[in-house]
């Protein structure tokens, strides 16, 4: 007796831990920076920790009052009804529920390369199938509607990543209007804005509301990012309100537990700590982007990509030196690491590291972003 075959299913490669790496090396985990998995360099919101540490109490219950109150706390936040709120275990339940609800067997999907890899894993899983459009290098890893619908064939999922990661780029609305309208109506538009708030653009749930409203484009947020919750396991979908009856069909029982509800709903209350963190966020990217000596990529996320050419040698390197970094092999992208925003000290320690480990001939920094392409300034 075995499992079904599985040759077509790739473990999902998370960013490198500190505990992990400093036991594999033998050395004190007190030494290490991890900016390998875009987490909140200032940690939970700290309303968010006491919340936790409140929760303990009532772990004994099905988390049904705190599901109810936080789809309520985030469809308000929203502007929705609170049945277009598809709360889930992180982000990435969101997408199995979304994929739940669309996908008959057989049918495919639409992902950009490079992208999350997430998006790809959770279509098998539910008897999908996956097809690619490229985001190129020599573009600036450009995101237009042209370049999706050139690939587009008909797809049951298609997916936008906006901000996008590994590249930091984004979608602007316009452009995703022109990929609802130009593809079918069968097809969903998934927009992943899983770091919405680190960009200067709005959201596309404004392409769901009004009343011009479409049926056929949903938005994913999570509070793994900016909220500073990813242990918790906390994201949600927002769909448009044809699709709000599919979710209690589709959503695996208290999925999104007690001790994350309630989590979520103090930090959803904690502007400042968001607020804080974005701050921190933008300051990094451009002290990234101004002292790294190998050129970066303009990002609107919380983390930017760098061109170090051997990606592999220079995060194995990194490492050594107590720098935790993304090596974007797995991405597609061999010759770039990406590096978590983190607080302003582990920053200048992260770059001045890099500088240090490619002034040792380690990797061959690149140019980054074409030189013909105008920079792009970082606010
Ligand atoms: C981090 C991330 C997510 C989701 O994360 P969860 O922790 O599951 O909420 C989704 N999409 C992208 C592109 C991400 O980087």
């Amino acid at each position: 007796m075995r499992p079904r075959d599985l040759s077509d299913h790739v473990p999902y490669e998370a960013g490198r831990g500190i505990e992990e790496v400093a036991r594999e090396l033998g050395r004190d985990p007190g030494e290490f920076v991890k900016l390998a998995s875009n987490e909140n360099p200032h940690g939970p919101s700290p309303a968010a920790t006491v919340a936790i540490r409140e929760a303990a109490s009532t772990v004994g219950s099905y988390p049904k009052a705190a599901h109810a109150d936080l789809r309520e706390a985030v469809a308000d936040r929203w502007g929705v009804a609170d049945g277009q709120v598809w709360l889930a275990n992180g982000a990435d339940g969101a997408i199995d529920y979304l994929h739940r609800a669309a996908l008959d067997p057989g049918e495919r999907i639409l992902v950009p390369d490079p992208g999350f890899a997430y998006y790809g894993m959770s279509a098998r899983f539910h008897h999908g199938e996956v097809d690619s459009y490229p985001l190129s290098r020599e573009d600036g890893f450009e995101q237009t509607a042209d370049r999706l619908l050139e690939s587009y064939d008909g797809q049951r999922v298609v997916y936008v990543t906006s901000p996008h990661n590994p590249t930091g780029t984004t979608m602007a609305l316009e452009e995703i209007g022109r990929i609802a309208a130009g593809t079918d109506d069968r097809t969903l538009v998934v927009v992943d804005e899983a770091y919405g708030e680190f960009a200067d653009r709005g959201s596309a749930l404004e392409l769901i509301e009004g009343p011009d409203a479409r049926e056929d484009v949903a938005v994913l947020r999570t509070f793994s990012k900016a909220y500073g919750l990813a242990g918790v396991r906390l994201g949600y979908a927002l769909v448009p309100e044809a699709w709000a009856d599919a979710y209690t069909r589709v959503n695996t029982p208290f999925a999104a537990s007690e001790v994350a509800c309630r989590a979520g709903l103090a930090a959803l209350d904690d502007d400042e700590h968001v607020e804080r963190t974005v701050e921190t966020v933008e300051k990094a990217r451009g002290y990234v982007r101004e002292h790294a000596e190998a050129g970066v990529w303009p990002s609107e996320g919380n983390f930017v990509l760098v061109d170090v050419g051997d990606a592999s040698a220079v995060t194995a390197e990194l490492q050594e030196r107590g720098i935790i970094v993304r090596d974007c092999t797995s991405f597609g992208l061999p010759g770039c690491i990406r590096i978590t925003c983190g607080t302003r000290t582990e920053t200048e320690r992260a770059v001045e590291t890099l500088n240090a480990v490619l002034g040792d001939g380690i990797g061959e920094p690149g140019p980054g972003p074409a030189a013909d392409r105008p920079e792009v300034s970082d606010a």
